[in-house]
């Protein structure tokens, strides 16, 4: 079974204005490196035909399935804070929707395929490092049950990149509800205007939240629902130590799913001010910040659909403000359940932020590893300078009168044992650039099953925390 005539081309008929139609670069020699059969399966695809010739042609760009119109998708963003009103798919294509084994349509998309009209001064390529950095923080995500973009395949093009040497250059394809952000909105609303982001909302609703489609002040319901998602995820993120790194606009989704996995890493030594990204000197996007900054970004959200959401502007703005502030206890929610269940409660109590925040300030005054300390909760005691906390902790615990075994299952099936530890990544991916891929396939086999403690992947569940000291990333270009 090939791609032909399986995808569909909404966002090409509904959003005209909204992209450009591109086609990929000619890869010179493409070869497969990494195919996820899992989600092929998931997507009703023939793994093997994907991984033929005529496959491989396809997830690279070099043919296009009969019926396909690749497109480069328009968006602006705020980096860093500051606004640009036309950024892009730079090095991307849609290539089209799939509808998946469940029914849910979801994007195929080409990550490194070449320049399109959105490229500005970059050479629209990606490196084989960061294609198979992103495969593997995105399998590591779904498994940890936090929404995400996830890879299909990699293909490595046979052609080389310039970036500070020579790198082999690959193609990422890449699977996601959607590819809209907040940046399509912004720029919708700069270049085109309300009639446009009524129709780009009308797409995400039909996309994302068809149960609003038929609502009145259903414009605001979608800033609702996207703030709901948000908060969830970034409560996720926080909850596994997870720094994305590159918070734009134009990376925050409306679905809800995590994407751009470029300078995105997991903290080990808990800090809050905990940066990797090289480029994010003032620590814009450290781990703590994430939260505020989701808001903020829900808030670029918000302004380009006030027009939408009441005739009366100062109405507007007060309905729009409301779901903003809103975002915090949506946040706060979802973080302390998760955090609760970290620890083992069930219940809900009055000292239950207090309980954690202080934790959280130990965790921080004795620089502990936050996936390690978490996970071994379940059968050690916390070290001496914890004793007070572990006190109250355990008060709380036996007041819930659960079984121990029964909590301790709990907490070791939302506490990971196995994440993407940095030192373990690089060790991947250097490998991999080098043709080696057995190194990555280990690490994937430990952070797809990451609750579940196997023998024979010790290391894969300690942290190196002398390796951790000044790690950096850097944005996958
Ligand atoms: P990112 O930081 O990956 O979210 O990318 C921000 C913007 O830069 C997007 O518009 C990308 O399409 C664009 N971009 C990143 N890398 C390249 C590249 N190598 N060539 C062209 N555009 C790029
Ligand atoms: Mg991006």
């Amino acid at each position: 079974m090939t791609l032909d005539g399986m995808l569909d081309d909404s966002f090409a008929r509904d959003l005209d204005g909204m992209y450009q139609f591109t086609s990929a670069a000619q890869a010179g020699a493409p070869q497969l490196v990494m195919l996820n059969t899992a989600l092929a399966a998931e997507l009703g695809l023939d793994a093997e035909w994907l991984a033929s010739p005529a496959g491989i042609e396809v997830l690279v760009g070099n043919a296009v399935p009969a019926g396909a119109r690749p497109l480069a998708q328009a968006y602006s963003g705020h980096q860093f804070g500051g606004f640009s009103s036309r950024l892009g798919d730079g090095r991307a294509l849609l290539l089209g929707e799939l509808r998946d084994v469940r029914g849910e349509l979801r994007d195929l998309h080409l990550k490194g395929s070449g320049r399109t009209a959105f490229s500005r001064g970059g050479d629209g390529y990606a490196a084989v490092g960061p294609m198979l950095r992103e495969y593997l923080m995105g399998e590591a995500m779904h498994a940890l049950g936090i929404p995400t973009t996830r890879a299909l395949a990699v293909v490595s093009t046979g052609d080389q990149v310039a970036r500070d040497t020579m790198l082999p250059g690959a193609v990422l394809a890449r699977v996601a509800a959607s590819h809209l952000r907040v940046g399509t909105f912004q720029y919708a609303s700069v270049h085109h205007g309300t009639e446009m982001v009524q129709r780009v909302a009308d797409f995400a609703i039909a996309r994302h939240y068809p149960q609003l489609a038929e609502m009145d002040g259903r414009y605001l319901a979608l800033l609702e629902a996207v703030t709901q998602v948000q908060a969830e995820l970034v409560a996720n993120w926080m909850l596994v130590g997870f720094v994305h790194g590159v918070m734009n606009t134009d990376n925050t989704t409306i679905s809800g799913e995590t994407i751009d996995y470029g300078p995105c890493a997991f903290m080990d030594r808990f800090d809050p001010a905990t940066v990797f990204s090289s480029i994010d000197h003032n620590g814009r996007y450290a781990y703590g910040n994430q939260p505020s900054i989701v808001q903020w970004n829900l808030a670029r959200l918000a302004e380009t659909l006030l027009p939408l959401i009441d005739d009366e502007s100062d109405r507007a703005v007060e309905l729009a403000t409301a779901v903003i502030h809103g975002f915090v206890d949506r946040f706060n929610d979802t973080w302390l359940a998760g955090m609760r269940a970290k620890l083992g409660l069930v219940a809900p109590d009055a000292g239950d932020t207090e309980l954690v925040n202080d934790l959280l300030e130990l965790l921080h005054q004795q620089g502990l590893d936050f996936t390690g300390f978490f996970r071994s909760l379940s059968t050690f005691e916390p070290p001496p300078a914890f004793d007070e906390w572990t006190q109250r902790w355990t008060t709380r615990l036996r007041s819930e009168g659960r079984d121990r075994v029964e909590v301790a299952v709990a907490m070791n099936g939302v506490n990971p044992i196995y994440i993407p530890r940095n030192h373990l990544v690089e060790e991947a991916l250097t490998a991999g650039q080098n043709g080696d891929l057995a190194p990555l396939h280990r690490l994937l086999a430990a952070v797809t099953e990451p609750f579940e403690q196997r023998a024979g992947f010790d290391r894969y569940a300690e942290a190196d925390l002398a390796a951790a000291v000044g790690y950096q990333t850097f944005c996958g270009t």
